[in-house]
C-alpha cells in the first residue's frame, strides 16, 4: 500500500533541490502535490510533468512564499483544483550569507522573509482547512544551523531556530484538533544551495560527518514522508535531525 494514496500535499519550493526530492517521493506514494517555485519556470513545468507521470495530480504555482495574500491565494487555487490540503510542507528558503559586520539590512530581512515569514504565511493560510477537517500534517523545513548557530549566518541561523519556536508553539495550539507541526533540522544536503560552497570546505565537513557524506534530497524526503503519513500520528511538536549524525 502507498503511504500518501488520496492526501494532498503542498510543497514550497519544489522546482529543485530538498523540495523537489519530496515531490518525488511524495508523488511515488501516491500524493496528489501541489507545489511552489519562485523563478524557475521551466523546472516547475518539467516537475509538473515527471509528477503526473507517476498518475498523480500536480501542479506548480509561482508564489512568493514571503508574500502573506499569495499566500492566501495559493491555498485558495489548490482547494479550488485538488478539493482537499492534508499536508504542508514548508521548504521554501534561501540563504544570503555574510559576517554580521558586512551584513545589509536589507539582506537580514529577506532571509527572515522567505525563510521564517512564509512559515507564518502558510500556516495561518491552510489552518482553517486543517481544523475543519481535524487533521493535518505541517512539517517545516529547519537546519542544523537554527539548532546550532553558524559563523557568516546570523540571518538564516536566526530564521532556523525561529522556525522550531513557531512550529512547537502551533503544536500545542492545534494539537486538540489533531493538527500535528514537526520540524526538520537537514544537516549538510548536496543541493544548489550548497552547491555556492567552497569544495575543500566541503571535503572538510564531508570527512566531520559520522556518516561520511553529504546527505542527498530523497535522505530527506523520506523522513518527510513518515511525518507526513499517518506512521507518524503520534508524532507532534518534534525536531528531527537528517545530518548523518553531524549534531551527535
Ligand atoms: P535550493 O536548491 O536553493 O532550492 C530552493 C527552493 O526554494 C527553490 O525551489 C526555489 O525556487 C524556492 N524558493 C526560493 N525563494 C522562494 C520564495 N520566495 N518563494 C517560493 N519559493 C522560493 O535549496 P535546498 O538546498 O533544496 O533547500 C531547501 C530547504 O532546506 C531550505 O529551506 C533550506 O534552508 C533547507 N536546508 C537546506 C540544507 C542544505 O544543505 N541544502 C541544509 C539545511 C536546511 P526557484 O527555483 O524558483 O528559485
Amino acid at each position: 500500500m502507498k503511504l500518501l494514496e488520496g492526501k494532498t500535499a503542498i510543497i514550497t519550493g519544489a522546482s529543485r533541490g530538498i523540495g523537489r526530492g519530496i515531490a518525488q517521493v511524495f508523488a511515488q506514494q501516491g500524493a496528489n502535490v501541489a507545489f511552489t517555485y519562485n523563478s524557475s519556470v521551466e523546472a516547475s513545468n518539467q516537475l509538473e510533468k515527471e509528477l503526473q507521470a507517476l498518475g498523480v495530480k500536480a501542479k506548480g504555482y509561482k508564489s512568493n512564499a514571503a508574500n502573506f495574500k499569495q499566500a492566501l491565494d495559493l491555498v485558495d487555487y489548490v482547494l479550488e483544483e485538488f478539493g482537499t490540503i492534508d499536508i504542508l510542507v514548508n521548504n521554501a528558503g534561501i540563504t544570503k550569507d555574510n559576517l554580521l559586520m558586512r551584513m545589509s539590512e536589507d539582506d537580514f530581512d529577506r532571509v527572515i522573509e522567505v525563510n521564517l515569514k512564509s512559515v507564518f504565511n502558510m500556516t495561518k493560510a491552510v489552518q482553517t482547512t486543517f481544523l475543519k477537517q481535524r487533521k493535518g500534517s505541517i512539517i517545516n523545513m529547519s537546519s542544523v544551523v537554527g539548532v546550532k548557530g553558524n559563523a557568516g549566518q546570523t540571518n538564516y541561523a536566526a530564521s532556523k531556530a525561529g522556525i522550531i519556536g513557531f512550529s512547537k508553539s502551533i503544536a500545542l495550539e492545534l494539537g486538540s484538533r489533531n493538527v500535528r507541526s514537526n520540524v526538520i533540522a537537514p544537516g549538510f544536503i548536496e543541493t544548489e544551495m550548497t552547491a555556492k560552497l567552497d569544495e575543500n570546505q566541503v571535503k572538510e565537513w564531508r570527512k566531520a560527518i559520522p556518516l561520511r557524506r553529504g546527505g542527498s534530497p530523497e535522505d530527506v524526503a523520506n523522513v518527510c514522508l513518515f511525518l507526513a503519513s499517518d506512521m507518524s500520528s503520534y508524532v507532534t511538536g518534534q525536531t528531527i535531525h537528517v545530518d548523518g549524525g553531524m549534531l551527535t
